[in-house]
């Protein structure tokens, strides 16, 4: 019954409206019925409106929002289907004087209102109970279609009044207003309809004690109620928490950013991302163990919570050390502001064996995305904010970098920088060994475009090219007379080769800035069929990326000039590529590069033939 908030002049001057109504309806159809009231009706005012009260007061709280819907309304509609229109308006005319004496915290006004509501809507259910030739009393089996009127009447009127006051307060659709009324209120009209048929048998032929059997079963049922919403609280908080921090967890994250991007698109209000990374965790784990470094995630959660809280913004854990902190209202410079002094105040916030961390403090990075219109879906949001926090780190950690605020472009600065580096690595091939580094730099430039083909994000397109730049970059290693033998090679002699992915590996371990391009170098040798090395994985055990650099690397590999093997052309390589999918390559994405591939030679207009350089 506590709907009534906040009024302002046109709720105001509605609800002076609505008593008007409500006291003039009252005075007509009530004509002071209780002056002549027996002692035995007494009694049944007295019955009705403890009944009234007590259900007023054991409600019935429904998820997902933990709605309170009260069953009151079946005393009322009982009262009108045995006794008529003016008794349920005395109930409800006494039962108002008593909240109001009991309830002196809500001020009488609004007592008063809702007096009114009850009251046009029992005087609205007992007109049309009347007319649809429903007769009070006993009920009347036949007569079930009044008994469903009077009820639609009594909903109608209910959501109508209470509706109307909402578009008042807030506009909108009228229409979806009540829509939205509707679809919550209606199943619990429907109980309330079918207690009061059953309320009304049990006191026709039960009297007090079958009003007592309704009491006592809808007070317990209502306690059942309660236990099951508390454990529906209880899991849907497991639900959507993460465990070891205490923050959201990665999909309750997904959802409310899907939320936060519609609230702020339609309110035209900020809405900022901040992707936040724990600087060299590995460290802190390798030195004090997995369980501790557990630890060091539960309390930064913790501290996390915390601060968030005071700042209205939402903190998650996005997925291993990383967490993201969601911002409503915060433009860039804010969200900037806010996390830079959670990031010092994290600094100065002392936890066991924090001295072993390279700045000797608690330290992260943070990228700090802002909502614009042209971001057009929540993961590329997402990613900005994952570019900002790549850039970050890039700049030497424990700092934070808001997206748009360097002078290039994030994701371009360090990948051509990457690219660079590389390629310096790559050119001791070229005394070496000059068709590896050709090799590599062609195998560069079909990955950057299988990058617009698949459609990659930033991170993956870098990790992509950049792993297939370097993926031959363990060969190094691999004696010279080998490297540059004419005839075939021994068995021995291929073994050697074939540990140049082995080699590779520890090569790009030694720079953090290519830790994320080992699986390519790795794992390029794999086949789909499981018969590849070094480990023998097999179909969807070796990531995707991987899967389709084995095939542009081969497809190279085939259509240049190499020792001991006869060139194909374009024609012949794709024939190949086909014969193999489904053993050596990944079939699905073997199509799509040999897609490519022909639509760029027909792009070309050039008869198919040789890779350039
Ligand atoms: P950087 O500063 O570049 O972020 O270095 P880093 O060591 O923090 O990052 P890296 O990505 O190399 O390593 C992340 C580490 O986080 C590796 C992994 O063992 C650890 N980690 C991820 N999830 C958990 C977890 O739930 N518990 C523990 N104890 N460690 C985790
Ligand atoms: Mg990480
Ligand atoms: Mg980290």
């Amino acid at each position: 019954m506590s709907i009534l908030k906040r009024p302002q002049i046109a709720g105001q001057l509605y609800f002076v409206f609505i008593s008007l109504m409500g006291c003039l309806i009252f005075v007509f159809m009530h004509r002071g019925e209780f002056l002549h009231y027996t002692p035995s009706q007494w009694v049944w005012v007295y019955a009705m409106l403890g009944a009234a009260m007590i259900l007023n007061y054991f409600t019935f709280q429904l998820p997902p929002e933990g709605n309170l819907q009260s069953m009151d309304s079946s005393i009322y509609l009982a009262c009108i289907f045995i006794y008529g229109a003016p008794f349920a308006l005395t109930i409800i005319l006494f039962n108002t004087v008593a909240m109001a004496l009991y309830d002196r915290k809500i001020p009488v006004w609004k007592h008063f209102v809702n007096f009114s509501i009850y009251t046009l809507m029992i005087a609205g259910s007992a007109l049309i109970f009347q007319a649809a030739g429903g007769i009070t009393g006993p009920m009347v089996n036949d007569k079930f279609g009044a008994y469903l009127a009077a009820l639609l009447v009594y909903f109608l009127i209910n959501v109508f009044l209470i509706g109307f006051y909402y578009y008042l307060l807030y506009r909108g659709s009228l229409y979806d207003i009540l829509k939205n009324f509707m679809k919550d209120t209606l199943l619990v009209y429907l109980s309330t309809l079918i207690l009061s048929l059953v309320l009304s048998v049990l006191i026709v032929h039960n009297g007090i004690f079958g009003l007592a059997l309704f009491i006592g079963l809808s007070v317990m049922l209502s306690y059942s109620f309660k236990q099951l919403f508390s454990m529906y609280n209880e899991a849907q908080e497991k639900a959507i928490k993460d465990q070891r921090t205490g923050l959201y967890n990665h999909s309750y994250f997904e959802s409310l950013l899907d939320a936060e991007i519609k609230k702020a698109t339609a309110s035209n209000t900020a809405l900022s991302l901040a992707m936040i990374d724990i600087d060299d965790f590995k460290k802190y784990n390798d030195q004090f163990g997995h369980l501790k470094g557990d630890m060091l995630l539960g309390f930064l959660g913790s501290f996390l919570k915390k601060e968030c809280k005071v700042a209205e913004v939402v903190a998650s854990r996005f997925g291993g050390e990383e967490f993201t902190i969601l911002m409503p209202g915060y433009d860039e410079k804010h969200a900037g502001l806010f996390i830079n002094r959670l990031r010092k105040k994290l600094n100065d916030t002392y936890f066991d064996g924090v001295e072993i961390f390279p700045s000797g403090c608690l330290s992260f990075s943070a990228g700090v995305a802002t909502y614009q219109v042209d971001i057009h879906d929540k993961s590329q949001f997402v990613d900005l904010a994952d570019q900002a926090l790549y850039y970050a780190k890039k700049q030497g950690k424990n700092i934070v970098h808001v997206y748009g605020s360097a002078s290039k472009k994030e994701s371009e600065i360090d990948f051509t920088e990457d690219v660079r580096d590389i390629e310096q690595q790559l050119k001791l091939f070229l005394y070496k060994d000059v068709d590896t580094f050709k090799h590599s730099k062609r195998v560069f430039r079909y990955a950057m475009d299988m990058s617009e083909v698949l459609g990659l994000t930033n991170t993956e397109r870098r990790n992509f090219v950049l792993g297939a730049l370097i993926h031959d970059i363990g060969k190094l290693e691999i004696p010279w007379g080998i490297l540059n033998k004419k005839d075939k090679l021994t068995p021995a002699e291929w073994e050697t080769v074939k540990r140049h992915v082995s080699w590779g590996k520890r090569i790009a371990e030694t720079n953090d800035r290519f830790k994320e391009l080992v699986p390519f170098i790795e794992l390029h040798h794999e086949r789909y069929d499981g018969h590849g090395y070094p480990h023998g994985f097999k179909g969807k055990q070796i990531p995707k990326l991987c899967r389709m650099l084995t095939i542009i690397d081969s497809f190279d590999a085939m259509t240049t000039e190499r020792p001991y093997q006869k060139t194909k052309t374009f024609e012949e390589g794709i024939a190949e590529l086909r014969l193999c999918a489904g053993t050596q390559f990944d079939p699905e994405l073997v199509e799509l590069f040999i897609a490519y591939i022909e639509q760029r030679s027909l792009e070309r207009q050039e008869p198919a033939a040789g890779a350039e350089v």
